[in-house]
C-alpha cells in the first residue's frame, strides 16, 4: 500500500490498542476545563474508570448546545497562551462553535489532513487550489496546511468570483481542486456557457465535501471536467476536514481511528445501532490536547460499511452522509431527506445543477414545492416535452418520498446560488 503516514497501515488490534491508550489521555487532559471536570466527574468517567475503549460508554454524548454554552474558551484545557489559532463552524444550523487549537493540534490536523489528500492520490507534483472560503471556516486554512504539509504548490483562492478561479486554473495549470459539490456544478455550467470545454483543463482530482450530495452528483462533477471525484468530511468541533477521506476505491471514507473513535448511534435512544445500519455519528478526539471533545453527536447520519476495503486500509469506513438529522422533512408524516430528492433530480440530463424544495402551509394542508434548473438547451422545447419531463420528474419523486410535489421547472442560473453551502430547503409552514 502506496501511505503518507505509517498509521495508515495499522491492523484492527494496533488501532484499537492505540485508541484505548488516547482515550485514556484524552479524558484525563479533558478534566482540566471545568466543564468536562464536572461532567465526567459526575457519570463516574474519570481517567480510572476509563479504562479501555469498552468504557467509551461511560462517558456521557457532548452536544452542539454544550458546545455554544462554553464559547469562547470554557472547553479550554490548556493556559490560553497556549493556544495559537481558532476557527468557528460555518453556523449552518445557528450560533457558531469555536474550536481553539495548540500549535501541536494544529500540527496533528495538518497530517490527517496531508494524509487524507495523499490517499486520493494527491502528490507534491500537484498544484492545489483551495475554492473554500477562508477565515473562520475550517475549509480554508485546515485543507490549505494539508495540501502545503504534503508539499503542493498551494494556491489559497478563496469562495467564489468563478472568473478568477478560472483565470488561476489556467495560468497556474491546477491539477486538484478543493471545492464545494454545489460550487463544482456551477463553475463546470459557467465554463460551458462561455463556449469552454471544462474537460480541456489540466485538472485530475477534486476534493469534494462541506455538504451532503449524491452519488449522481459526483458522476456528473466527474464527467463535466473528466476528472475523479473524492468525498472529503470533517467538522469543526473535530478540527474541520480530514476527519474521514474517500481512498481511491471511491467506496466510503475511511474514518482516522488513530485520531477519533467513532460511533454510530440511534439518535433517539443513544444506544448504538447493528453494523450497516444507518444512525447519527459520534466522535471522539484522541489527538487534541487544547480543547478535546468526547462523544460528539454530529447529528450527521450514516453507516459503518462492513468488511474490508480493497486499498488494505483497516480504518473503518462511514458511508457517504445522508445529511444532518435536522434537515429531515417530516411532511405529512413521512420522514424525507433532501438527498433523496436530489437522487432523482440529478438521474435526469436535462436538470441542470440547482434546486430548491419549498414547505408551504395552506390552512392544515402541507404541501412540497420542488423547484429545477434546467439546462439551457432543453428549456426551448416544446411546451408539451417539458410537461412531460415535470410529469415524470414528479412521479419518480412520489416514487422515492411518498408524497407528490409539486414540480417546477425554472431556467438556469435563477434560482438562489450562495457561495457558501447551498441551502436546499425553505421551510415556509411556520411563518
Ligand atoms: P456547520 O455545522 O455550521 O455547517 P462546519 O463548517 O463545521 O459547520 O460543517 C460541518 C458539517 O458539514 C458536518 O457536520 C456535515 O453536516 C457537513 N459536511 C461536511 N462534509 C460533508 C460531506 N463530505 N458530506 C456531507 N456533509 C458534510
Ligand atoms: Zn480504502
Amino acid at each position: 500500500m502506496d501511505f503518507f503516514d505509517k498509521a495508515e497501515t495499522w491492523d484492527r488490534a494496533t488501532i484499537e490498542a492505540t485508541q484505548a491508550v488516547r482515550l485514556r489521555a484524552t479524558v484525563e487532559q479533558a478534566m482540566k476545563s471545568p466543564f468536562y471536570a464536572e461532567r465526567l466527574a459526575q457519570a463516574g468517567a474519570t481517567p480510572d474508570a476509563v479504562r479501555d475503549l469498552a468504557d467509551l460508554t461511560r462517558i456521557p454524548f457532548t452536544t452542539k448546545d454544550d458546545l455554544r454554552n462554553q464559547y469562547p474558551y470554557g472547553l479550554a484545557c490548556v493556559p490560553r497562551s497556549e493556544f495559537v489559532r481558532m476557527h468557528c463552524s460555518s453556523g449552518t444550523t445557528g450560533t457558531p462553535v469555536a474550536i481553539c487549537h495548540t500549535q501541536l493540534d494544529l500540527n496533528s490536523w495538518a497530517d490527517l489532513m496531508a494524509r487524507s489528500l495523499y490517499m486520493a492520490g494527491v502528490r507534491k507534483e500537484d498544484v492545489f487550489q483551495n475554492m473554500s472560503g477562508y477565515g473562520l471556516f475550517t475549509g480554508g486554512l485546515g485543507i490549505h496546511f494539508g495540501a502545503e504539509r504534503l508539499g503542493c504548490m498551494t494556491v489559497p483562492a478563496g469562495a467564489g468570483n468563478s472568473r478568477r478561479q478560472l483565470k488561476l486554473m489556467r495560468d497556474f495549470q491546477t491539477t486538484v481542486v478543493h471545492i464545494l459539490p454545489s460550487y463544482a456544478l456551477h463553475l463546470g455550467a459557467t465554463l460551458q456557457k462561455e463556449g469552454e470545454d471544462p474537460r480541456k483543463l489540466p485538472l485530475r482530482i477534486g476534493c469534494v465535501g462541506a455538504e451532503p450530495y449524491t452519488e449522481e452528483t459526483r458522476h456528473r462533477i466527474e464527467a463535466m471536467f473528466d476528472i475523479k471525484v473524492y468525498n472529503s468530511y470533517g467538522l469543526s468541533e473535530m478540527n474541520g476536514p480530514g476527519v474521514a477521506f474517500e481512498c481511491q476505491a471511491q467506496h466510503g471514507l475511511h474514518v482516522w481511528e488513530d485520531a477519533y473513535v467513532p460511533e454510530i448511534i440511534n439518535p433517539e435512544t443513544g444506544a448504538p445501532v447493528p453494523d450497516g445500519e444507518i444512525g447519527e455519528l459520534v466522535l471522539t478526539t484522541l489527538c487534541r490536547h487544547g480543547m478535546p471533545v468526547l462523544r460528539y453527536r454530529t447529528r450527521d447520519l450514516t453507516r459503518f460499511i462492513p468488511g474490508d476495503c480493497p486499498c488494505g486500509r483497516k480504518h473503518r469506513r462511514i458511508d457517504r452522509i445522508l445529511g444532518r438529522s435536522d434537515d429531515m422533512i417530516i411532511l405529512k408524516g413521512v420522514n424525507i431527506y433532501p438527498m433523496q430528492v436530489e437522487r432523482v433530480l440529478m438521474s435526469y440530463p436535462e436538470v441542470g445543477q440547482n434546486y430548491l424544495i419549498t414547505l408551504e402551509r395552506e390552512g392544515l394542508k402541507d404541501s412540497m414545492k420542488v423547484q429545477v434548473e434546467i439546462r439551457e438547451e432543453h428549456f426551448v422545447e416544446d411546451v408539451r416535452v417539458l410537461r412531460a419531463l415535470q410529469e415524470n420528474i414528479a412521479r419518480r419523486l412520489r416514487d422515492e418520498i411518498l408524497v407528490t410535489p409539486k414540480v417546477e421547472l425554472v431556467q438556469h442560473n435563477t434560482l438562489p446560488q450562495t457561495e457558501g453551502k447551498a441551502q436546499r430547503v425553505h421551510d415556509r409552514r411556520g411563518q
